[in-house]
């Protein structure tokens, strides 16, 4: 079996699994063989490989089995080369051995013993990302920290939706800075999991050190800060750290898949921090950069598609790029397994008949997701108020109405509990105008979408 097909069953758990957990669970992981009916997957360290055998492993099979593969077993191995070094790896080994060995309460998740590289994926790089009109400013904030860290920028915010590529670029910095000066300490780190440290840091009151961790970074990058909302000591563990590498020079970068003033209940003072620096919205690629994108993903894996194909995937996923890499590794390697040269009928036959839009989605589930996404009550959308606040979701949720299922405007006034449809025709009007230059309701609209096929 080639790791492609492993790259395939990435691709659609990359689909069905949060950002956060992708990251932290399955990013590092590798096909290591597949021999006797036992397919054996590399992975960096204990507590993912634990993870995985808990909690993922009929997940994996079930994709495995959708991609034509069927083991007997799948094993998880601590792999050495995945991005701990060997002595800490060998580390992780024994204690894998003899879980009982000493003390059955040391808890392997403290990957605290990290080193200042962990968490860094060499596969995202500055050469293999395409800069298109979504993503240019972010790519040159970039760029000019990767040159001079802590000089500019400081802290540097990106925000924008799922898969747009935030995490690629930002780990892009620090493994640029890391070929400059194979000594400086970068730490990447998801919010997820900074927060899971800090709480098992309290916990099992383990001298892990977990604040002079992130303190010693040279640059630290936290990927997702949105799931920092509500974990109020998090935040006050994290506007210490903020300071004290901001006071050293020391370059922050922080990615969220939404500005600071929307995160809910971030603290006065962090909203206040993330604002010293710049904040880079990053938008949703063009269909030239999408196209770009896809030819980059299939030159990595030696193969020249043919432009109609090309175009035909591009137009297929409009926003998440993720969701673009995952059905070109579908079509991928459907055809390596099968020895085909990928064509437009393969792909049409493949990915067409999955894709095509719409589910079964009501309107009741679109009023519902927008009322969510804004964090406002059904009833008071649905209900007489007129601020601001409401009045905005509901025009939205009318706009969507509009657009995902083509009601009329009578009936869209109806489903919102308007009488005048003329209301309606206003609403879908102003949102559809505003969407091309309100970047807060186009990320709205990207964000529901998302959440309604996701
Ligand atoms: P986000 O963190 O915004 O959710 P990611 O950075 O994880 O998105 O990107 C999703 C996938 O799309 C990754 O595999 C990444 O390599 C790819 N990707 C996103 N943007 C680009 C780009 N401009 N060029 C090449 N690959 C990209
Ligand atoms: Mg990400």
């Amino acid at each position: 079996m080639q790791d492609s097909v492993w790259q395939a069953v990435l691709g659609e758990i990359e689909l069905s699994v949060s950002r956060a957990n992708f990251a932290t669970w399955f990013m590092n992981t590798r096909l290591l063989r597949y021999k006797d009916d036992v397919l054996v997957i590399g992975v960096p360290n204990v507590f993912i490989k634990q993870q995985l055998e808990k909690k993922y492993n009929p997940l994996i099979l079930e994709l495995l089995e959708k991609n034509g593969v069927k083991p007997k077993q799948v094993e998880y191995k601590i792999h050495s080369s995945i991005t701990m070094p060997k002595k800490s790896d060998e580390q992780t080994e024994t204690l894998l051995e003899s879980p009982n060995r000493n003390d059955s309460k040391q808890r392997p998740s403290s990957s605290l013993t990290h080193t200042y590289r962990q968490g860094l994926n060499d596969k995202y790089t500055f050469d293999n990302f395409v800069v298109g009109s979504g993503n240019e400013l972010a790519y040159a904030a970039c760029q000019a920290i990767a040159q001079h860290p802590g000089q500019k920028y400081n802290p540097l915010f990106v925000y924008g939706g799922v898969g747009i590529g935030k995490t690629h670029l930002i780990q892009a910095v620090g493994n640029a800075i890391l070929a400059k000066n194979p000594n400086a300490h970068i730490v990447y780190v998801s919010t997820e999991q900074f927060v899971q440290e800090f709480l098992d840091a309290i916990r099992y009151k383990k001298n892990t050190d977990f604040a002079g961790y992130y303190r010693g970074a040279d640059v630290l990058i936290v990927d997702d800060m949105q799931f920092i909302a509500g974990k109020e000591k998090t935040q006050e563990e994290f506007f210490h750290t903020f300071n004290a590498l901001h006071q050293a020079n020391k370059q922050i970068i922080i990615s969220s898949d939404k500005p600071p003033r929307e995160i809910p209940t971030l603290e006065e003072r962090l909203r206040s921090r993330f604002a010293w620096g710049m904040s880079i919205d990053m938008q949703n690629p063009d269909f030239e950069t999408r196209c770009a994108i896809i030819q980059t993903k299939a030159h990595i894996h030696a193969i020249e598609l043919p432009q109609d194909v090309v175009e035909y995937l591009a137009n297929l996923v409009q926003t998440n790029i993720r969701e673009l890499e995952g059905v070109l590794n579908q079509l991928l390697a459907f055809c390596e397994m099968r020895n085909l040269e990928p064509d437009l009928n393969i792909a049409k036959s493949l990915i067409g008949a999955s894709k095509s839009r719409p589910k079964h989605l009501s309107a009741k589930q679109i009023i519902e997701k927008t009322a969510k996404h804004f964090h406002v009550p059904l009833e008071d959308i649905l209900g007489p108020k007129r601020d601001k606040d409401i009045v905005v979701p509901r025009q939205v949720a009318m706009y969507m109405l509009r657009n995902e299922l083509h009601l009329s405007f009578p009936k869209i006034a109806r489903e919102l509990g308007r009488k005048d449809h003329t209301t309606a025709i206003h609403s879908v009007e102003k949102i559809q105008k505003e969407s091309t230059f309100d970047p807060d309701i186009k990320l709205a609209i990207t964000e529901i979408k998302e959440r309604l096929y996701a």
